[in-house]
């Protein structure tokens, strides 16, 4: 079905490869050597889509000289650094293929698996999604806390997104056509991979480790992802706060109650510090932690309220010779 209906049938189905590129000069070569090496035996046609998202060192350099012996290379050069996520959105926006693969830079997505999407996407499927079948090539903590947030996420989100997939999958045109059409800014991919929904199917494999270069992620990187996933997808960290108030509002009626009690029987008694102390101490953690919830959410709307495009692009190199 998918990209195969009708009148398309009788031509090759366009491929686009969506690569976002954040200080990759090592790996550039590499990556298009192997990725390459994969697509020859596809029934398709190709393009390379390739993101420059503010590279600082020679990434959009390589990339220009490989398009001079390589016209199937496009090259969407952002004006700053925009993250991965409006970079993929970026890639995304300005490719043409009837089928498109989003795949890193650092050659950690293996590329023969694209073959493996493609046949799939050829019986139908409309999105296709590398699950990692193990996480060897992380470090524990990262194995155990990104664990810990796919739990969380799935339990307080209506759409679940499957664990250990990560961005390496290919979209039908139908697909990448419903994700651009979403105005927010908060682009937490892989939750919106998700919630559009479709034929979706995972294909299990090995994460390699990174081929050259360093990862762009650091802890404080990831927990703020996690937080815009998170808030991105659901309401239920707001709501949380009714219950909590309304179940700390209880506790203390009824130990007024009990207060009350107490005074009328046994007189007033002054000593009753550390439980003030406790309690004060308590509750006004509670508030700080429920208002800096508040804010979370309120930053978000003001973001996407100020409605900013999610990226700005410099340049675009493509079809004529530069
Ligand atoms: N990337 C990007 N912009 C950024 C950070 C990363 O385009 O601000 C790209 C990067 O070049 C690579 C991909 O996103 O192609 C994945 O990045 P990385 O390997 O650093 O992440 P990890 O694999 O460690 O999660
Ligand atoms: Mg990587």
């Amino acid at each position: 079905m998918s990209g195969m209906s009708g009148a398309e049938n009788s031509r090759r189905p366009l491929l686009s490869i969506v690569v976002a590129m954040f200080n990759e000069e090592q790996v550039v070569d590499t990556f298009f050597t192997e990725v390459d090496a994969a697509i020859v035996p596809l029934q398709a046609d190709i393009e390379y889509v390739c993101v420059n998202d503010g590279s600082r060192d020679g990434t959009l350099a390589k990339l220009l000289a490989r398009r001079t012996q390589d016209t199937r290379i496009r090259i969407v050069d952002l004006a700053r650094n925009f993250g991965k996520e409006a970079a993929m959105t970026a890639g995304l926006a300005h490719a043409r293929g009837d089928a498109v693969v989003v795949i890193d830079a650092d050659l950690q997505d293996p590329p023969d698996l694209i073959a493996q999407f493609f046949a799939k996407w050829r019986e139908g499927c409309e999105v296709v999604y590398g699950i990692r079948a193990s996480r060897a090539s992380d470090s524990i903590a990262k194995r155990v806390t990104a664990g810990a947030f796919y739990k969380l996420f799935n339990r307080i989100t209506l759409v679940p997104i499957p664990p250990d997939a990560g961005d390496f999958r290919l979209l039908d045109r139908k697909v990448v056509d419903a994700l651009l059409a979403f105005p927010e800014r908060n682009r937490f991919m892989k939750g919106l991979f998700s919630w559009v929904g479709f034929k979706q199917i995972g294909v299990p494999f090995v994460r390699r480790p990174r081929a050259q270069g360093q990862t762009k992620w650091n802890y404080w990187k990831l927990i703020n992802f996690a937080l815009d996933g998170v808030t991105g997808f659901s309401t239920v960290p707001l709501r949380v706060w009714s219950f909590v108030g309304a179940f700390v509002s209880l506790l203390g009626f009824a130990y007024a109650l009990y207060l009350i009690v107490r005074t009328l029987i046994f007189g007033i008694d002054v000593p009753g510090y550390a439980s003030l102390m406790v309690t004060l101490l308590f509750l006004g953690g509670m508030q700080l932690f429920g208002l800096g919830i508040l804010g979370e959410y309120m930053g978000r709307l003001y973001m996407e309220a100020k409605g900013r495009p999610i990226y700005i692009v410099s340049r675009v190199y493509e079809d004529k010779a530069n």
